[in-house]
C-alpha cells in the first residue's frame, strides 16, 4: 500500500514552491528597477537555473505522489477545508507545467527574459523589427503550448484567457464588451456634440520630480500603503511586485510635465501593493498568496486610481494638500478649474495614460489583436497596420511611431498573452464594489473628510484578506450579491462626466 500523506506534506511542497517563487519574483524586480544593462545574458543563466529548480519541485515525484494520492475523494476528504482547496489550486496550476517537456518549459522562459531585453532595446531605437523576431517566436511557442494546457476550453484563445481568470471564456468578454463599447458610445457622443470640454493645460506646467514624490508618497501611505512592508523605485513600465505580504515593491515612472501620470500610477500601483500586504497571513507560502485572480487584483489598484482618485470628494479634501506642496504652481486654479481638468477626456496613444472613459477601448484593441493571433492566426508582419487601423476606428488618433504604438506595452515580451482583459474587467469590478461599500459607507463624506480608513477596512475584510483562495466570481457575489453588471460602471462614469462637461444623457 502506498504511504499516506499528510497536509504537511503538501504544505512543505508549496512552502518550496513559494521560496522559489519569492527568489524569482525578487529577481524579476531587480531586472526592471536596477540591474545593469549588461548583464541580461547572466541573470538569463540565473533565471533559468531556479525555473529549472522550479520544475523539478513542481513536477517531481513528491508532487507527483500528492497529486496520485489526493486525486480520490476519500484522501482528499482527510484534508482541511483550507487544504482542500489549496490541493485544488494546486492540481489546476500545474497543468500549465506538467504536461509541457522540461526542456520546452525552460526554453520558453528563457526566451522571455531575452525578449523583455529585445523590447526595451527596440523602444530605445523606436524600432519595432528589433522586437519582432522574438514576438515571432514567443507565438510560435505559445501556439505549440496551449494544446498541452487545454482541457475543455472552446478556443485557443480561452486556454490562454483561463491562465489569468478560470473559466473566462472569448464568448463572455465579446458580450461583456458589446455593453460597454455600446454604453460608452452613447455617452462620448454626448459629451463631444454638447459638452463644455475643460481646460487642463496647468495638468503640464512643470513640476519636478521631488515635489511630485513629496506630495504623493504621503497621500498613498494616507490610503493605506504600508511602506515598512514595501518599497518605490522607479521604472521603465511601472509595476508592483510582491515577494510576500511583508513585502510588496511599487514602481513608477517619473516626466516633470505630467504629474497626473505618476499620482494616478502611484495610486494604481499601491493599491496592488495594498492587496499583497492585507492577504490573511494563514495563506503564508501558499499559491492563495500569489496569483491572485489578475482582474480582481487590478479592481483593487483602479479601485485607488478611478474610484477614489477621479473622486470630486476625494479631491476636495486633497487639492489644498497638492496646491500648498506644490508651491505657485496650482495657486491660481481653483478647485472647480482643478477637477474639470483632471477629469477631461481625449483619447491617446498610449494605454497606461488614458482615462477611463477611453482605457476599456484600449484594451477591447489589444483583445482584438490577441483574439486574431491565436484564434484566426494572424501573421506578426500585419501586426502593426491593425494596431493603427484599430486605433482609428475606435480611439480616432494614429500612433506615428512604434513606442507610442505596438511597442508600448511590455506583456507580450513576457509573453503575457490574455492578460489584458483583466484591466478592464477591473474597472468592472471595481465601480460595482464601490457599488457595495456605498450601501454601508457613506464614501463621499469619508472622502471629503479625509477618513480613508473605513474604505480601507472594507477592502481588506471582503477582499484582500482572502487573496487567491476565492474565484473573482465568488468574491464578487459575496461582496456585492450578485455577478458581474457592467451597468454600475456605466452609470458611475456617466454621472461624473455629465457633471464635468454639464450635459444630460438618456
Ligand atoms: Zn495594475
Amino acid at each position: 500500500m502506498a504511504k499516506q500523506l499528510t497536509g504537511d506534506d503538501l504544505h512543505e511542497l508549496l512552502k518550496e514552491q513559494a521560496l522559489l517563487e519569492e527568489n524569482m519574483a525578487l529577481l524579476s524586480w531587480d531586472q526592471l528597477t536596477g540591474m545593469p544593462v549588461k548583464s541580461g545574458e547572466f541573470r538569463a543563466e540565473l533565471m533559468a537555473y531556479l525555473t529549472k529548480r522550479y520544475l523539478k519541485v513542481t513536477t517531481g515525484k513528491k508532487a507527483k505522489a500528492l497529486l496520485d494520492y489526493y486525486q480520490l475523494p476519500n484522501n482528499q476528504s482527510t484534508l482541511s477545508i483550507d487544504d482542500q482547496a489549496l490541493f485544488q489550486r494546486f492540481s489546476h496550476d500545474i497543468k500549465y507545467v506538467i504536461n509541457v517537456p522540461a526542456d520546452d518549459y525552460i526554453a520558453f522562459e528563457r526566451l522571455k527574459i531575452m525578449a523583455q531585453d529585445a523590447w526595451a532595446a527596440a523602444r530605445e531605437k523606436n524600432d519595432y523589427a528589433i522586437f519582432k523576431p522574438y514576438l515571432e517566436k514567443l507565438i510560435h511557442m505559445t501556439k505549440q503550448l496551449i494544446p498541452l494546457w487545454q482541457t475543455d476550453e472552446q478556443t485557443p484563445y480561452d486556454v490562454l484567457l483561463g491562465q489569468y481568470e478560470q473559466g473566462l471564456t472569448t464568448k463572455k468578454l465579446d458580450s461583456i464588451f458589446n455593453q460597454v463599447k455600446q454604453g460608452l458610445g452613447a455617452l462620448q457622443q454626448e459629451l463631444q456634440l454638447n459638452g463644455e470640454t475643460p481646460d487642463n493645460q496647468f495638468l503640464h506646467r512643470s513640476v519636478p520630480k521631488g515635489l511630485q514624490l513629496r506630495y504623493i508618497q504621503p497621500t498613498i501611505q494616507r490610503l493605506g500603503f504600508d511602506f515598512e512592508r514595501g518599497r518605490l523605485d522607479d521604472t521603465v513600465h511601472p509595476f508592483m511586485q510582491d515577494m510576500n505580504r511583508n513585502d510588496a515593491r511599487i514602481t513608477t515612472r517619473w516626466s516633470d510635465r505630467d504629474f497626473k501620470m505618476a499620482v494616478l500610477g502611484l495610486f494604481h500601483e499601491a493599491g496592488h501593493g495594498m492587496f499583497a500586504q492585507n492577504v490573511d497571513s494563514k495563506w503564508d507560502y501558499t499559491p492563495f498568496n500569489k496569483g491572485i485572480a489578475m482582474s480582481i487584483h487590478e479592481s483593487q489598484s483602479l479601485f485607488n486610481e478611478v474610484i477614489i482618485g477621479q473622486d470630486e470628494a476625494f479631491w476636495y479634501h486633497e487639492y489644498p494638500k497638492l496646491q500648498d506642496i506644490f508651491g505657485d504652481v496650482l495657486a491660481d486654479i481653483s478647485f472647480e478649474q482643478f477637477y474639470d481638468g483632471w477629469m477631461k477626456t481625449e483619447p491617446t496613444l498610449i494605454r497606461t495614460e488614458a482615462d477611463p472613459l477611453t482605457y476599456p477601448l484600449h484594451i477591447i484593441i489589444r483583445y482584438e489583436i490577441e483574439k486574431a493571433i491565436f484564434n484566426d492566426d494572424l501573421d506578426v508582419s500585419e501586426l502593426p497596420a491593425l494596431w493603427r487601423e484599430k486605433y482609428r476606428t475606435y480611439l480616432g488618433v494614429v500612433p506615428e511611431d512604434d513606442v507610442t504604438g505596438i511597442l508600448q506595452d511590455i506583456h507580450w515580451a513576457d509573453a503575457s498573452f490574455g492578460y489584458f482583459p483583466s484591466y478592464a474587467l477591473g474597472h468592472l469590478y471595481a465601480a460595482q464594489f464601490r457599488y457595495a461599500m456605498n450601501k454601508e459607507l457613506d464614501i463621499s463624506s469619508l472622502l471629503q473628510s479625509g477618513d480613508y480608513q473605513p474604505l480601507i477596512d472594507w477592502r481588506r475584510n471582503h477582499i484582500w484578506q482572502y487573496g487567491a483562495s476565492k474565484s473573482p466570481s465568488d468574491i464578487l457575489l459575496t461582496a456585492t450579491g450578485e455577478p458581474l453588471n457592467p451597468n454600475y460602471w456605466l452609470d458611475l462614469q456617466r454621472k461624473r462626466y455629465e457633471k464635468v462637461y454639464q450635459v444630460k444623457v438618456d
